[in-house]
């Protein structure tokens, strides 16, 4: 766990209930996060700080932008397209998998999130990343 001090984690949620659960959560377990509550914010946030954000959780329904389209400027971007995304969100159809996934993001968690699963996803992604 110590490990996770260094790694900066932007969370894109628009509600805020979920935002402090996520933030709750990560922060128990040593992330910094940063937090953006529309597609705007996420995009504006990235740019800032594409050089310490580790993992970007991204929710698809935002009240600006789609998050897919947020998911595809970042990736178009050659500064920020090697940040990994996990897509954090209700939809939960294989079609909206696939879709997210076609964007380009990294892994896809479906909401209400499982404390216990989550934590594990994040962890082993970037276990995963490291090897
Ligand atoms: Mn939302």
């Amino acid at each position: 766990m110590q490990t996770n001090i260094s790694r900066t984690i932007l969370v894109t949620e628009d509600n805020p209930t979920n935002l402090k659960l996520v933030r709750d959560i990560l922060e128990s377990q040593g992330y910094k996060i940063l937090e953006a509550m529309s597609g705007a914010d996420a995009i504006k946030s990235v740019k800032e700080n594409k050089e310490k954000i580790s993992l970007i959780l991204m929710d698809l329904q935002l009240p600006d932008i789609n998050g897919l389209d947020v998911i595809k400027t970042l990736k178009s971007d050659t500064t920020t397209k090697k940040i990994p995304i996990i897509v954090v969100s209700a939809y939960a159809m294989e079609k909206d998998i696939e879709n997210a996934l076609k964007a380009g993001c990294d892994d896809y968690i479906t909401k209400p999130i499982n404390l216990v699963s989550f934590i594990a996803r994040v962890n082993s992604f970037f276990d995963a990343v490291r090897n």
